[in-house]
């Protein structure tokens, strides 16, 4: 589903981003990725949804290989993929619905279906009562269950999420990951960046632990493994 082969990243002004990177993510993962700041995780979750090229390396995503991709197919890469950042990022001008309605918009889905499906992941998220309100009307749960319901949509396989509770308390945070639970129950593999222990430790899954730009760690039901 995902494949990193040998990857490297460089950005322009020298930086090592990420090195020797290898690694197979299947269909259906749920991975935390962990590490200090600056290790490369957000690098390396760009370089899945092809916000960045590697600089050396072969990436494959759904079967797409992502240095061979032609301009015009990067939309029907990135529509397989939902991404989900710690700030939410809705569009403050838009309702709830409209931000969630948007991405089908964006794919030029049918008028109806986007209005029948829009309401079902709202259903999904629990927001259908907050559906009309605007982005600064809602709690920073509410707003990242919108980022979600946006995310899912397009029936992505795949789900990024840098450090989605970063900005939430605990019992918020606990919503949010079994929500996310749930959309990897449903079949879509989920990649998560974090720096939170106690989700890492108390709900287990594969954890990869990125130093320097390189994976130094990669367990099974593995835990978060630093001091915070
Ligand atoms: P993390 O998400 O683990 O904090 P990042 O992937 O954001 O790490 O960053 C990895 C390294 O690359 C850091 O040294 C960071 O400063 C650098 N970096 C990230 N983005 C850029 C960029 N656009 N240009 C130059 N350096 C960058
Ligand atoms: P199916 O297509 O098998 O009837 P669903 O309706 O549950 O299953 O989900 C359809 C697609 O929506 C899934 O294949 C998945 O990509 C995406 N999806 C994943 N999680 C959810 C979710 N929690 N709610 C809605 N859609 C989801």
């Amino acid at each position: 589903m995902i494949e990193m082969q040998d990857v490297w990243k460089d950005y322009p002004d020298g930086t090592h981003a990420l090195r020797e990177v290898n690694i197979k993510i299947d269909r259906n993962e749920f991975v935390y990725l962990v590490g200090p700041s600056g290790a490369g995780k957000s690098t390396f979750m760009k370089l899945i949804y092809r916000e960045e090229k590697p600089t050396k390396g072969q990436i494959f995503v759904n079967g797409f290989h992502l240095g061979k991709l032609k301009q015009r197919k990067i939309p029907f890469v990135r529509r397989n993929i939902g991404v989900i950042f710690q700030d939410f990022r809705l569009l403050p001008k838009l309702t709830v619905y409209e931000n969630v309605a948007f991405a089908m918009d964006v794919i030029e889905a049918p008028k109806k279906q986007i209005k029948r499906r829009t309401m079902e992941v709202l259903d999904l998220v629990k927001l259908k009562h907050k559906a009309d309100s605007l982005p600064s009307q809602l709690s920073g749960g509410e707003q990242q269950r919108t980022a979600i319901a946006r995310a899912i949509v397009n029936n992505p396989s795949v789900i990024i999420a840098d450090e989605p509770t970063g900005n939430l308390d605990p019992e918020t945070s606990n919503g949010i990951m079994h929500l996310l639970e749930e959309i990897n129950f449903r079949g879509t593999t989920i990649v998560m960046a974090t720096h939170n222990k106690e989700i890492v430790n108390n709900l287990r899954k594969r954890v990869v632990a990125i130093e320097g730009g390189t994976i130094v760690r990669d367990e099974q039901r593995g835990e978060y493994g630093y001091e915070v």
